[in-house]
Protein backbone atom coordinates (compact mmCIF):
# COMPACT_ATOMS: atom_id res chain seq x y z
CA UNK A 1 0.00 0.00 0.00
CA UNK A 2 1.18 3.32 -0.36
CA UNK A 3 0.86 5.19 2.55
CA UNK A 4 1.93 9.25 3.11
CA UNK A 5 3.32 9.78 6.72
CA UNK A 6 3.81 12.99 8.18
CA UNK A 7 5.25 13.88 11.08
CA UNK A 8 8.70 12.44 11.90
CA UNK A 9 9.95 12.89 15.52
CA UNK A 10 10.72 10.86 18.33
CA UNK A 11 7.57 9.06 17.74
CA UNK A 12 6.50 8.79 14.06
CA UNK A 13 10.30 8.20 12.96
CA UNK A 14 10.35 4.77 13.96
CA UNK A 15 6.79 4.76 13.19
CA UNK A 16 7.19 4.88 9.72
CA UNK A 17 10.35 2.81 10.01
CA UNK A 18 8.08 -0.01 10.78
CA UNK A 19 5.73 0.47 7.73
CA UNK A 20 8.82 0.32 5.25
CA UNK A 21 9.86 -3.05 7.08
CA UNK A 22 6.57 -4.55 6.68
CA UNK A 23 6.54 -3.38 2.65
CA UNK A 24 4.62 -0.51 2.39
CA UNK A 25 5.73 2.41 0.12
CA UNK A 26 6.24 5.58 1.61
CA UNK A 27 6.08 9.09 0.99
CA UNK A 28 7.07 11.12 4.05
CA UNK A 29 6.72 14.79 5.27
CA UNK A 30 7.85 17.16 8.09
CA UNK A 31 8.97 20.19 8.46
CA UNK A 32 12.18 19.32 9.79
CA UNK A 33 14.54 18.43 6.78
CA UNK A 34 17.08 16.50 8.60
CA UNK A 35 14.05 13.83 9.62
CA UNK A 36 13.40 13.77 6.11
CA UNK A 37 17.28 12.93 4.91
CA UNK A 38 17.27 9.72 7.73
CA UNK A 39 13.85 8.52 6.33
CA UNK A 40 14.82 8.67 2.94
CA UNK A 41 18.36 7.08 3.51
CA UNK A 42 16.38 4.12 5.03
CA UNK A 43 13.58 3.93 1.32
CA UNK A 44 11.17 6.41 1.78
CA UNK A 45 10.38 9.26 -0.94
CA UNK A 46 10.27 12.50 0.42
CA UNK A 47 7.51 15.05 -0.55
CA UNK A 48 7.15 18.77 -0.37
CA UNK A 49 4.44 19.70 0.62
CA UNK A 50 1.79 17.46 3.29
CA UNK A 51 -0.46 18.17 -0.01
CA UNK A 52 1.68 16.42 -2.22
CA UNK A 53 2.26 13.16 -0.04
CA UNK A 54 -1.14 13.43 0.28
CA UNK A 55 -2.02 13.38 -3.60
CA UNK A 56 -0.80 9.68 -4.71
CA UNK A 57 -1.44 8.17 -1.28
CA UNK A 58 -4.51 5.11 -0.74
CA UNK A 59 -4.04 5.91 3.20
CA UNK A 60 -2.55 8.94 5.48
CA UNK A 61 -0.88 9.34 9.18
CA UNK A 62 0.02 11.79 11.10
CA UNK A 63 1.82 12.41 14.19
CA UNK A 64 2.12 15.20 14.99
CA UNK A 65 2.72 17.95 18.30
CA UNK A 66 -0.51 19.57 19.45
CA UNK A 67 -4.28 20.57 17.83
CA UNK A 68 -2.65 23.60 16.21
CA UNK A 69 -0.52 21.45 14.15
CA UNK A 70 -2.81 19.16 13.09
CA UNK A 71 -5.02 21.80 12.09
CA UNK A 72 -2.35 23.55 9.98
CA UNK A 73 -1.21 20.31 8.24
CA UNK A 74 -4.77 18.95 7.34
CA UNK A 75 -6.52 22.34 6.99
CA UNK A 76 -3.60 24.49 5.45
CA UNK A 77 -3.68 25.50 1.51
CA UNK A 78 -0.10 23.27 1.57
CA UNK A 79 -2.29 20.38 3.53
CA UNK A 80 -3.75 17.30 3.40
CA UNK A 81 -7.45 17.81 2.34
CA UNK A 82 -5.81 20.02 -0.04
CA UNK A 83 -3.93 17.27 -1.64
CA UNK A 84 -5.99 13.90 -0.98
CA UNK A 85 -8.03 11.65 -3.59
CA UNK A 86 -11.88 11.57 -1.59
CA UNK A 87 -12.10 7.97 -0.37
CA UNK A 88 -8.51 7.80 1.18
CA UNK A 89 -8.82 7.05 4.98
CA UNK A 90 -7.14 9.22 7.06
CA UNK A 91 -5.58 8.69 10.56
CA UNK A 92 -4.55 10.85 13.16
CA UNK A 93 -2.30 9.46 16.05
CA UNK A 94 -1.49 12.83 17.70
CA UNK A 95 -2.80 13.17 21.25
CA UNK A 96 -4.89 15.73 20.88
CA UNK A 97 -7.84 16.76 22.54
CA UNK A 98 -11.14 15.22 21.51
CA UNK A 99 -13.28 18.51 19.95
CA UNK A 100 -10.36 19.04 17.67
CA UNK A 101 -10.51 15.97 15.92
CA UNK A 102 -14.42 15.79 15.54
CA UNK A 103 -14.12 18.94 13.55
CA UNK A 104 -11.62 18.01 11.44
CA UNK A 105 -13.72 14.81 10.68
CA UNK A 106 -16.74 16.81 9.58
CA UNK A 107 -14.25 19.03 7.40
CA UNK A 108 -13.03 15.66 6.24
CA UNK A 109 -16.07 13.94 5.90
CA UNK A 110 -17.49 16.70 3.52
CA UNK A 111 -14.86 16.07 0.56
CA UNK A 112 -15.39 11.98 0.92
CA UNK A 113 -12.47 11.50 3.19
CA UNK A 114 -13.43 9.03 6.42
CA UNK A 115 -10.53 10.24 9.38
CA UNK A 116 -10.45 8.27 12.56
CA UNK A 117 -8.28 9.17 15.85
CA UNK A 118 -5.65 6.89 17.07
CA UNK A 119 -3.04 8.22 19.78
CA UNK A 120 -0.97 5.68 21.10
CA UNK A 121 0.45 4.71 24.29
CA UNK A 122 3.92 2.70 24.58
CA UNK A 123 6.52 5.87 24.35
CA UNK A 124 9.32 5.76 21.87
CA UNK A 125 10.79 2.12 22.81
CA UNK A 126 6.97 0.63 21.76
CA UNK A 127 7.89 3.00 18.67
CA UNK A 128 10.67 1.30 18.19
CA UNK A 129 9.74 -2.44 18.68
CA UNK A 130 6.15 -1.57 17.29
CA UNK A 131 4.41 -2.95 20.37
CA UNK A 132 2.47 0.60 20.82
CA UNK A 133 -1.28 0.17 22.17
CA UNK A 134 -3.69 2.59 19.33
CA UNK A 135 -6.82 3.59 21.03
CA UNK A 136 -8.79 4.39 18.01
CA UNK A 137 -11.75 6.07 17.98
CA UNK A 138 -13.26 5.59 14.32
CA UNK A 139 -16.71 4.18 12.58
CA UNK A 140 -16.31 0.24 12.45
CA UNK A 141 -16.08 -0.14 8.71
CA UNK A 142 -12.90 2.37 9.15
CA UNK A 143 -11.79 0.55 11.89
CA UNK A 144 -11.41 -2.48 10.01
CA UNK A 145 -9.62 -0.90 7.02
CA UNK A 146 -7.09 0.54 9.33
CA UNK A 147 -6.72 -2.28 11.29
CA UNK A 148 -3.76 -3.61 9.37
CA UNK A 149 -1.73 -0.92 8.59
CA UNK A 150 -1.86 0.20 12.19
CA UNK A 151 -0.68 -3.50 13.10
CA UNK A 152 2.88 -3.12 11.64
CA UNK A 153 3.46 -0.53 14.59
CA UNK A 154 1.35 -1.80 17.30
CA UNK A 155 0.09 -4.52 18.96
CA UNK A 156 -3.20 -3.85 20.62
CA UNK A 157 -5.27 -2.10 17.73
CA UNK A 158 -8.95 -1.05 20.43
CA UNK A 159 -11.56 0.21 18.97
CA UNK A 160 -13.17 2.73 21.39
CA UNK A 161 -16.46 3.90 19.44
CA UNK A 162 -16.43 7.05 17.27
CA UNK A 163 -14.54 9.57 16.20
CA UNK A 164 -12.75 11.01 19.19
CA UNK A 165 -12.79 8.36 21.58
CA UNK A 166 -9.57 7.39 21.07
CA UNK A 167 -8.22 10.59 22.25
CA UNK A 168 -10.80 10.34 25.66
CA UNK A 169 -9.55 6.77 26.07
CA UNK A 170 -5.83 8.68 25.69
CA UNK A 171 -6.45 11.44 27.91
CA UNK A 172 -8.20 9.51 30.62
CA UNK A 173 -5.09 7.29 30.88
CA UNK A 174 -2.79 9.80 31.18
CA UNK A 175 -4.92 11.62 33.66
CA UNK A 176 -4.36 7.91 35.89
CA UNK A 177 -0.78 7.90 35.12
CA UNK A 178 -0.09 11.60 36.03
CA UNK A 179 -1.93 11.44 39.46
CA UNK A 180 -0.47 8.43 40.30
CA UNK A 181 3.42 9.47 39.85
CA UNK A 182 2.37 12.06 42.43
CA UNK A 183 1.07 9.68 44.75
CA UNK A 184 4.04 6.99 44.68
CA UNK A 185 6.53 10.19 44.48
CA UNK A 186 5.04 11.72 47.85
CA UNK A 187 5.01 8.31 49.65
CA UNK A 188 8.32 7.31 48.73
CA UNK A 189 9.52 10.91 49.68
CA UNK A 190 7.87 10.34 52.95
CA UNK A 191 9.07 7.15 53.83
CA UNK A 192 12.60 7.55 53.08
CA UNK A 193 12.26 10.76 55.45
CA UNK A 194 10.76 8.45 57.99
CA UNK A 195 13.38 6.18 57.81
CA UNK A 196 12.72 2.90 55.57
CA UNK A 197 14.88 2.13 52.77
CA UNK A 198 13.40 2.99 49.58
CA UNK A 199 13.78 -0.24 48.13
CA UNK A 200 11.93 -2.15 51.33
CA UNK A 201 9.54 0.45 51.03
CA UNK A 202 8.77 -0.33 47.43
CA UNK A 203 8.76 -3.97 47.90
CA UNK A 204 6.08 -3.89 50.08
CA UNK A 205 3.80 -1.38 48.02
CA UNK A 206 4.00 -3.64 45.08
CA UNK A 207 2.91 -6.46 46.95
CA UNK A 208 0.33 -4.93 48.36
CA UNK A 209 -2.87 -1.94 47.43
CA UNK A 210 -0.43 0.67 46.70
CA UNK A 211 0.78 -1.39 43.89
CA UNK A 212 0.89 0.42 40.11
CA UNK A 213 2.65 1.01 37.16
CA UNK A 214 4.42 4.36 38.55
CA UNK A 215 5.31 2.19 41.29
CA UNK A 216 5.99 -0.84 39.92
CA UNK A 217 7.35 -0.25 36.46
CA UNK A 218 8.95 3.42 36.70
CA UNK A 219 9.17 4.06 40.30
CA UNK A 220 10.49 7.88 40.77
CA UNK A 221 13.07 6.93 43.56
CA UNK A 222 16.64 6.35 41.89
CA UNK A 223 18.09 2.62 42.21
CA UNK A 224 14.63 0.98 42.73
CA UNK A 225 13.71 -0.02 39.58
CA UNK A 226 17.37 -0.24 37.17
CA UNK A 227 15.37 0.10 33.76
CA UNK A 228 13.32 3.43 35.71
CA UNK A 229 14.10 6.90 33.93
CA UNK A 230 15.10 7.50 37.86
CA UNK A 231 17.52 5.18 37.52
CA UNK A 232 19.71 7.46 34.96
CA UNK A 233 18.88 11.06 36.07
CA UNK A 234 15.19 10.89 34.64
CA UNK A 235 16.52 10.77 30.79
CA UNK A 236 14.79 9.29 28.47
CA UNK A 237 11.35 8.56 29.42
CA UNK A 238 7.97 10.66 29.09
CA UNK A 239 8.81 13.94 29.72
CA UNK A 240 7.13 16.53 32.40
CA UNK A 241 5.99 18.36 29.53
CA UNK A 242 4.24 16.33 27.86
CA UNK A 243 2.47 15.20 30.49
CA UNK A 244 1.88 18.64 31.57
CA UNK A 245 0.39 19.19 27.97
CA UNK A 246 -1.89 15.99 28.20
CA UNK A 247 -3.26 17.08 31.68
CA UNK A 248 -4.23 20.06 30.34
CA UNK A 249 -6.13 18.51 27.47
CA UNK A 250 -8.23 16.19 30.56
CA UNK A 251 -8.83 19.51 32.26
CA UNK A 252 -10.10 21.56 28.85
CA UNK A 253 -12.07 18.67 27.72
CA UNK A 254 -13.79 18.22 31.46
CA UNK A 255 -14.29 22.15 31.47
CA UNK A 256 -16.31 21.24 28.41
CA UNK A 257 -18.65 19.26 30.39
CA UNK A 258 -18.68 20.69 33.58
CA UNK A 259 -17.18 17.56 34.66
CA UNK A 260 -14.89 18.60 37.90
CA UNK A 261 -10.91 17.12 38.21
CA UNK A 262 -9.81 17.83 41.95
CA UNK A 263 -7.14 15.78 41.65
CA UNK A 264 -6.17 16.36 37.88
CA UNK A 265 -6.12 20.41 38.51
CA UNK A 266 -3.88 20.24 41.19
CA UNK A 267 -1.55 17.56 39.22
CA UNK A 268 -1.31 19.52 36.53
CA UNK A 269 -0.23 22.71 38.51
CA UNK A 270 2.44 20.43 39.98
CA UNK A 271 3.64 19.19 36.67
CA UNK A 272 3.73 23.21 35.93
CA UNK A 273 6.02 23.60 38.82
CA UNK A 274 8.55 20.87 37.81
CA UNK A 275 8.05 22.64 33.94
CA UNK A 276 8.80 25.89 35.91
CA UNK A 277 11.90 24.65 37.44
CA UNK A 278 13.58 23.59 34.14
CA UNK A 279 12.95 20.09 34.68
CA UNK A 280 10.06 19.42 32.08
CA UNK A 281 12.43 17.80 29.50
CA UNK A 282 13.26 14.83 31.57
CA UNK A 283 10.88 12.13 32.91
CA UNK A 284 7.37 12.98 34.62
CA UNK A 285 9.07 10.90 37.35
CA UNK A 286 11.79 13.48 38.44
CA UNK A 287 8.06 15.08 40.08
CA UNK A 288 9.18 13.24 43.21
CA UNK A 289 11.97 16.39 43.24
CA UNK A 290 9.51 18.54 44.29
CA UNK A 291 9.01 16.72 47.30
CA UNK A 292 12.80 17.42 48.73
CA UNK A 293 14.38 20.04 50.28
CA UNK A 294 16.90 21.62 48.55
CA UNK A 295 19.43 20.66 51.04
CA UNK A 296 18.50 17.54 50.70
CA UNK A 297 20.58 15.45 48.06
CA UNK A 298 18.15 14.68 45.22
CA UNK A 299 16.50 11.77 44.15
P1 LIG B 1 8.14 15.37 18.36
O1 LIG B 1 8.09 16.79 18.74
O2 LIG B 1 9.38 14.57 18.59
O3 LIG B 1 7.83 15.24 16.77
C1 LIG B 1 6.87 15.97 16.09
C2 LIG B 1 7.31 16.15 14.63
O4 LIG B 1 6.28 16.85 13.91
C3 LIG B 1 8.61 16.95 14.47
O5 LIG B 1 9.51 16.23 13.65
C4 LIG B 1 8.12 18.24 13.81
O6 LIG B 1 9.11 18.81 12.92
C5 LIG B 1 6.92 17.76 13.03
N1 LIG B 1 5.98 18.82 12.67
C6 LIG B 1 5.47 19.80 13.48
N2 LIG B 1 4.61 20.56 12.78
C7 LIG B 1 4.55 20.04 11.52
C8 LIG B 1 3.83 20.40 10.34
N3 LIG B 1 2.98 21.44 10.31
N4 LIG B 1 4.03 19.64 9.23
C9 LIG B 1 4.89 18.60 9.25
N5 LIG B 1 5.60 18.22 10.32
C10 LIG B 1 5.43 18.94 11.45
O7 LIG B 1 6.86 14.68 19.05
P2 LIG B 1 6.69 13.12 19.40
O8 LIG B 1 7.38 12.81 20.69
O9 LIG B 1 6.98 12.32 18.16
O10 LIG B 1 5.11 13.09 19.72
C11 LIG B 1 4.13 13.15 18.70
C12 LIG B 1 2.77 12.99 19.35
O11 LIG B 1 2.70 11.73 20.04
C13 LIG B 1 2.44 14.06 20.42
O12 LIG B 1 1.11 14.44 20.30
C14 LIG B 1 2.72 13.36 21.74
O13 LIG B 1 1.95 13.87 22.81
C15 LIG B 1 2.32 11.93 21.40
N6 LIG B 1 2.99 10.89 22.21
C16 LIG B 1 4.31 10.97 22.50
C17 LIG B 1 4.92 9.97 23.26
C18 LIG B 1 6.40 10.05 23.60
O14 LIG B 1 6.85 9.26 24.45
N7 LIG B 1 7.18 10.91 22.95
C19 LIG B 1 4.18 8.88 23.72
C20 LIG B 1 2.81 8.79 23.38
C21 LIG B 1 2.24 9.81 22.61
Amino acid sequence: MHIAFIGLGNMGAPMARNLLKAGHALTVFDLNPTALSALQADGAAVAPSARKAAAEADFVITMLPAATHVRATYLGPEGVLAGVRPGVPLVDSSTIDPATIRALAAEAKRQGNPIADAPVSGGTGGAQAGTLTFMVGAEPTLFEQLKPVLSCMGRNIVHCGDTGTGQVAKICNNLILGISMIGVSEAMALGVKLGIDAGVLAGIVNTSTGRCWAADTCNPYPGVIETAPASRGYSGGFGADLMLKDLGLATDAARSVRQPLFLGALAQQIYQAVSQAGDGHLDFSGVIRQYQAKEEPKA
